[in-house]
């Protein structure tokens, strides 16, 4: 077992009440959890004290997960040679949900990238296929914002 040293990211969105339209805040959390991708929200008003939580797996809806690039960085998940590319492309879509060509390709890349998105996809992605055996390598694309780092 990797000893991971990467954040562990909690996105606090400003959203709406509906229950007294005032401004209240969803907690997300997302990450592999036992090699499936989960999705945490947890709902807070101060105002009226109204919550609620809810769990989902799967990858996060497109405005919460840009909002999480945003805030944690994009990082991208290389592999060098793999150790059995019938394994690998098995991994790839099962987890990425491609077709057996595009999986390939993704493979075969000269980049060596098959993967790109948040911190916790490439977490999830990274395990999946050391599970397997493989070794792949997850980057930083682009640098954690200045509130994410001190934290
Ligand atoms: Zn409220």
């Amino acid at each position: 077992m990797i000893a991971r040293t990467y954040p562990r990211p909690e996105l606090i969105l400003a959203v709406t009440c509906s229950h007294c339209s005032q401004e209240a805040s969803v907690s997300v959390g997302y990450g592999d959890h036992a090699g499936t991708l989960r999705i945490y929200e947890e709902f807070h008003c101060v105002h009226c004290g109204q919550r609620w939580h809810g769990d989902d797996t799967g990858f996060l809806q497109p405005e919460p997960r840009a909002r999480m690039l945003e805030a944690f960085g994009e990082w991208t998940v290389s592999m060098g040679r793999a150790r059995s590319t019938f394994d690998t492309v098995k991994v790839l879509r099962a987890a990425l949900g491609l077709e057996l060509v595009a999986a390939y390709a993704l493979l075969k890349h000269e980049s060596g990238i098959v993967f790109a998105g948040t911190v916790q996809e490439c977490e999830w992605l990274t395990r999946l296929l050391e599970k397997a055996g493989e070794s792949p390598t997850m980057n930083a694309l682009t640098p954690m914002s200045e509130s994410c780092r001190n934290g």
